[in-house]
């Protein structure tokens, strides 16, 4: 067994990692602010920190990022990190800078085990949960490679793995990025958590009082095409999915996010967009479609553009506000469901 990564334990567990060591809870906060105010993982580099009590952490413990293997940039300005853990696995986390903003997208596992029929990380099946260190990790690296003074600012988890499947190491992610005092300090409302509808967690994460912006991937709005799409359906269809979602605590103006990949001839009707438009009735939401991005021996394909756009006036015109999300990354496989690495080599 490794020692202990204290990249991505929480501040009050750090606290206490400091007095068992036999120094004072200000100890901990002193890491903690070097960890996530100033991103620093070198114990050597915590000047401030006395020389015994750096010499008792490193024996007890470690402070590592991922092993940061490459970093792609693509011609729209995102770029994809691919992170070899210490298992020899790979994971991947998408820089996208936009507007002034620059989101990242993490993933929560390698592979993934829901098997959407249109998805490339699908197909890999899941190979284990990542840490909550390794979730971390990942935003911390993705800052390090950041122009001085940049940072990112806002948090998808949209990349490899179910986060909901994963809900312990991502409920400790979240608190450790939304801590105001002594995490990274982000506002829960630059935070998304994507699902595949996974029902007992979207209730119990309503339940945490984390006030993260919830999405949907919903992808169809009937039962019969859903399932087909996503074996997920047949366990937890429409019905409870919505259930849960109308439950879902919501502040003031936030909305909940439903993910919609546009499938040629398989879910891009006018008579499915009017399903949609009924089934998120009495529901704050934002809709994006996603046209589908292509891969090696995928059976399906992007519809054309003038059907995309068709299903988006449908539902603008039923007032659903909706945005067609197109992907960053495709160059460098890095766009919505393109994300598998190869795990030796
Ligand atoms: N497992 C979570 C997190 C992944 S988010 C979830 O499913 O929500 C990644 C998003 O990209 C999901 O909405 C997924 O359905 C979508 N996606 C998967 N494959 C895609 C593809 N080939 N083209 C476009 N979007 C895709």
């Amino acid at each position: 067994m490794s020692a202990p990564n204290l990249v991505g334990m929480l501040p009050s567990q750090l606290e206490d990692l400091a007095v068992e060591l036999g120094a004072s809870r200000y100890r901990g906060r002193q890491l903690a602010g070097w960890l996530y105010r100033k991103g620093v993982v070198d114990l050597e580099a915590m000047s401030d920190l006395p020389r015994e009590f750096r010499t008792a952490l490193g024996e007890r413990a470690q402070a590592a990022l991922p092993d940061l293997e490459r970093a792609t940039p693509s011609q729209d300005g995102s770029q994809k990190l691919v992170f070899r853990l210490d298992d020899g696995a790979r994971v991947s986390a998408v820089v996208m800078p936009d507007d002034g903003r620059i989101t990242v997208c993490l993933s929560t596992q390698v592979g993934c085990g829901y098997a959407c029929a249109f998805c490339l990380t699908g197909t890999m099946g899941l190979t284990r949960n990542l840490t909550a260190s390794e979730i971390v990790g990942q935003l911390l690296a993705a800052n390090a490679l950041l122009a001085d003074g940049e940072r990112v600012t806002h948090v998808v988890f949209m990349g490899m793995g179910e986060p909901l499947a994963n809900y312990t190491a991502l409920v400790q992610s979240l608190r450790v990025f939304t801590d105001a005092k002594l995490g990274l300090g982000y506002s829960p409302r630059r935070i998304t958590v994507s699902t595949v509808g996974l029902v007992s967690g979207i209730e119990k994460l309503g339940r945490e009082d984390l006030k993260v912006n919830l999405a949907i991937s919903l992808h169809a709005a009937s039962d019969e095409v859903r399932s087909r799409l996503m074996p997920v359906n047949r366990a937890w269809g429409l019905d409870p999915l919505m259930t849960a979602v109308r439950a879902y605590p919501l502040a003031p103006r936030q909305h909940v996010f439903f993910e919609y990949v546009m499938l040629d001839g398989v879910n891009d009707t006018s008579d499915e967009a009017q399903r949609l438009v009924r089934l998120l009735r009495g529901i704050r939401a934002k809709v994006n479609l996603i046209p589908f991005n292509d891969w090696e021996g995928s059976r399906f394909r992007r519809p054309p553009l003038a059907r995309i756009l068709a299903f988006q006036s449908i539902l603008l015109d039923a007032g659903v506000t909706t945005t067609v999300r197109w992907s960053k990354g495709e160059d460098i496989g890095a766009a919505c469901g393109q994300l598998k690495e190869p795990a030796l080599a």
